[in-house]
């Protein structure tokens, strides 16, 4: 077994056992995901439902926040297993937190439970055109925007 193939296996195995402890009780569809550190830590986290939908939290970004909190800043792979017949894919939103970690040739498996149906994608592929912050002026020039504007003497 190759190492890349081990990692990967270890990785699944983590989103599947992650998509076992998934709060999913409005949906009953549990995700699991793993995530590895540059260093090659994993971290894992499972979709977090909420009787307010929108305040759910996919399984990705879970897992996402378990490593960030580690003080992990790169990630290096990703594996999202789902309940279901066909592999999962992310949503728009984590492939956006995903790519604030990772690159575009970072490996994302996806697997329906037990690992079965497993296929890969790269992140760039998932996400072509990365949203990336770019300043609009120097952090000095930005700042004194927010300063308060000063009356002139003929002002009210
Ligand atoms: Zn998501």
């Amino acid at each position: 077994m190759s190492r890349l193939s081990s990692v990967r296996d270890a990785l699944v195995r983590a989103a599947d056992a992650a998509r076992l402890a998934a709060h999913a009780p409005y949906s009953g569809y549990r995700v699991g995901a793993a995530v590895l550190a540059s260093d090659g830590r994993m971290f894992s986290g499972g979709n977090v439902e909420n009787a307010s939908f929108g305040l759910t939290i996919c399984a990705e970004r879970s897992a996402v926040c378990a490593a960030v909190g580690a003080g992990v800043r790169r990630i290096s792979a990703v594996a999202v297993v789902a309940d279901g017949p066909a592999p999962p894919t992310p949503c728009g939103a984590c492939r956006q937190v995903l790519a604030e970690f990772a690159g575009p040739a970072t490996p994302v498996w996806t697997a329906s439970a037990g690992g079965r149906g497993l296929r890969c994608r790269r992140l760039g592929r998932l996400l072509p055109f990365v949203f990336r912050f770019i300043s609009a002026s120097p952090p000095a020039a930005a700042a004194s925007r927010h300063v308060c504007p000063r009356r002139t003497q003929s002002g009210s």
